[in-house]
């Protein structure tokens, strides 16, 4: 008697070429279908899959690490090109795009309220940065926005106080209405300080 699992295993090893062109030829003709098939299991079953990668780099650890190595190494040309690519695509992404983390930074620590406020200031990298992005965005008008008086000494304001990415909390004033709005405001925040 033959066992039938080693009968099997034999027939693989004699027609190796055979059962993979064989196995070619299926996926060809059930590629959508199998495709389809293999998203929809990624889908339903992530950490399934997060936990099989896990064993097997636990598992093929120093084979992986090794491979990185040498591809590290014999494709150095290709990873500094495509680091100079991502940091362009990254830069195109926050020219138009707002930053949201690195703007709620500036807002949500407490040494950012009132007169301490880096940005009210003005002389920190992220309101310096912010101001440019909006100026790119917002066309300066003739006049002034508060009193309409026609200059070109016109800035670029805050309305909110709360320094949004947006440009419809900014506006441009001449210099005595941004001098007299800057008063109210540090009186205000002097007023608040105080309490
Ligand atoms: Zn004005």
């Amino acid at each position: 008697m033959v066992n039938r699992k080693e009968y099997l295993k034999d027939y693989e090893m004699r027609n190796k070429e055979k059962i993979a062109k064989r196995k070619k030829r299926y996926y060809e003709l059930n590629k959508g279908r199998l495709l389809q098939q293999k998203k929809e299991y990624r889908r339903l079953n992530p950490e399934k899959i997060k936990q099989s990668w896990k064993e097997y780099y636990q598992d093929n650890k120093e084979v992986i690490l090794s491979y990185h190595k040498e591809y590290k190494q014999t494709n150095k040309d290709r990873i500094k090109e495509r680091g100079k690519e991502y940091a362009l695509k990254i830069r195109k992404r926050d020219d138009f795009f707002e930053p949201k983390n690195k703007i709620k930074q500036v807002h949500s620590t407490s040494k950012n309220i009132g007169l301490n406020n880096g940005m009210w200031k003005g002389d920190n990298v992220g309101y310096i940065a912010l101001h440019s992005w909006i100026k790119a965005r917002k066309p300066k008008p003739l006049n002034c926005g508060h009193c309409n008086v026609r200059t070109n000494l016109l800035d670029l304001a805050n309305i909110s106080q709360e320094y949004k990415r947006e440009v419809i909390d900014w506006e441009y004033l001449c210099r005595r209405c941004h001098m007299n709005k800057d008063g109210r405001i540090n009186k205000l925040l002097v007023g608040l300080n105080k309490q």
